[in-house]
């Protein structure tokens, strides 16, 4: 990959020449090749490879979709196709060059291991689809450890600070981005796996021993994290930066954790967001800022991005709002092109250099409205009409009076061709007029949702907390769908 500090200040029409090449060399030479679901499609749709020019060509290409590459119980193994592979190749000439490795044919096949032998791997988390495995080899895993040094580099951080990381250890990005990139800036580790593995109370008392300056957390558990650490009324003041992975980040939220810091001992946190997805095989940092949001800044040597109309499938222009669609460029093991996110950006991409660090690489807007984990879930049936569940997120995040929240929909009396119910549980705080609260909710999610609550109901905290899987779970279950099915 290129010189990130050359690359940062690249001007745009040099990065874009630096994409046309590397795409058109990773078609003719990795896609067309070596990668069976795409090679086969490129000559069924009798798509010559080399007509692919530059990034404007990729509108040619198909899309592909999530349940493209999602396993099913027919198909098993349809991730595999997704993998550059030159098994072929390897085998033949791993054993020609295994009779010449006494004049240096043993380096060409080290190198081809290097490049091609997947070592490395990651789960996505669909809920209706299967896990899908994306593969990394050592040549990749070079790529996920310099996105790191990316990452850091934007956050501003460097080998003095001490990070905490609280993600759960599991095949996911988040985690292990989180890991690559500690290791790649030299800084001092905590790899802790969060409350689920060593405990809440654990996890507090190496906040005041470590005294890290960075702590890397999911926003729900995080939110609970320090509201029990304010009732134990510990001390954080060491803490400079917070980072947030693995699922959006509603805004009404960073302000809530910004305050809970104060109590804790640590004025003026940085609250950033970071943008990653299971099929880019690397997260993206915003840039940070306390009250602007500048948007995450790419890595145009790693991916392109573009940004179309979720409707008709055509490009947008900059800065206007688009679906995000991603392209691998130069990655080996799972390599995928023109793949449909499903995330809207709002503010779409934005090409010109960044007003807040002057940085040249382009930028994805701030405001996603990610469906990730909740994707398939989002526009589902409820009472027959089709309910955003996502805006929960926004609108309970942000109200002040309330410490938890979650939704479950039901059916009336368990039975499936009975009517849809929809629950909202919520633990407030003390002294809080629950019928008022309770009103002023009820108006807001049909405002929101378009949804009428079938009943809100007043749980206690702890009762709520355990409800939601928040030490036991890899991400609290905010949303429910116990609906049984006919
Ligand atoms: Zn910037």
């Amino acid at each position: 990959m290129e010189n990130w500090e050359k690359l940062s200040k690249m001007p745009y029409k040099e990065i874009k020449e630096l994409q046309d090449r590397k795409l058109r060399a990773f078609m003719a030479n990795q896609i067309y090749l070596y990668s069976p679901y795409y090679s086969n499609l490129l000559q069924e749709l009798k798509i010559d490879p080399l007509k692919v020019k530059g990034i404007e060509d990729l509108r040619h290409l198909p899309f592909t979709y999530k349940w493209d590459i999602a396993p099913t119980d027919e198909e098993p193994q349809k991730a595999k196709d997704f993998v550059i592979r030159p098994d072929e190749e390897i085998t033949e000439k791993y054993s020609h060059l295994a009779k010449m490795s006494m004049t240096g044919g043993k380096a060409q096949v080290e190198e081809k291991v290097y490049d091609f032998k997947p070592v490395h791997l990651h789960f996505t988390t669909g809920r209706t689809a299967n896990p899908t495995p994306f593969l990394y080899s050592k040549r990749d895993l070079d790529n996920i450890r310099e996105a790191g040094y990316r990452l850091l580099d934007v956050f501003e951080v460097t080998s003095d600070d001490i990070v905490v990381n609280c993600f759960p250890f599991a095949p996911h990005l988040a985690f292990w981005q989180t890991f690559f990139a500690g290791e790649q800036m030299d800084v001092a580790n905590f790899h802790s796996g969060g409350g689920k593995i060593v405990g809440t109370k654990n996890l507090m008392d190496a906040f005041e021993y470590l005294r890290p300056t960075v702590a890397v957390f999911i926003p729900g558990y995080c939110y609970y994290f320090l509201r029990e650490a304010v009732k134990q009324g510990r001390d954080f003041s060491s803490i400079k930066k917070l980072f947030f992975g693995g699922e959006r980040v509603p805004p009404g939220l960073k302000d809530k954790i910004k305050e809970l810091f104060v109590q804790l001992g640590a004025e003026d946190v940085m609250v950033l967001a970071t943008y990653g997805m299971t099929e880019a095989k690397v997260a993206w940092p915003e840039c940070p800022s306390h009250d602007e949001y500048y948007g995450y800044h790419l890595f145009p040597d790693m991916e392109v991005f573009e940004t179309v109309d979720p409707e008709t499938g055509e490009p947008v222009g900059e800065g206007e709002e688009g679906e995000i669609v991603y392209t691998s460029l130069d990655w080996r093991g799972t390599a995928v092109l023109r793949y449909r996110t499903g995330d809207i950006a709002k503010g779409g991409l934005m090409y010109e250099p960044c007003p807040n660090c002057g940085r040249t690489v382009p930028r994805i807007s701030s405001n996603i409205q990610r469906k990730s984990e909740m994707k398939e879930f989002s526009m589902t049936k409820v009472k027959g009409t089709l309910v955003n569940l996502n805006n929960f997120f926004p609108l309970m995040m942000s109200q002040p009076d309330v410490e938890e929240w979650q939704v479950e929909m039901r059916k009336r009396n368990d039975d499936p061709y009975d009517l849809d119910e929809i629950y909202l549980y919520v633990a407030v705080k003390e002294d809080v007029d629950r019928e008022k609260l309770a009103a002023d909710v009820r108006q807001k999610v049909l405002r929101d949702t378009e949804v009428s609550l079938t009943d809100i109901i007043f749980k206690p905290v702890p009762e709520l907390v355990k409800q939601l899987g928040m030490e036991t779970e890899l991400k609290e279950k905010r949303i429910l769908d116990n609906r049984p099915t006919d």
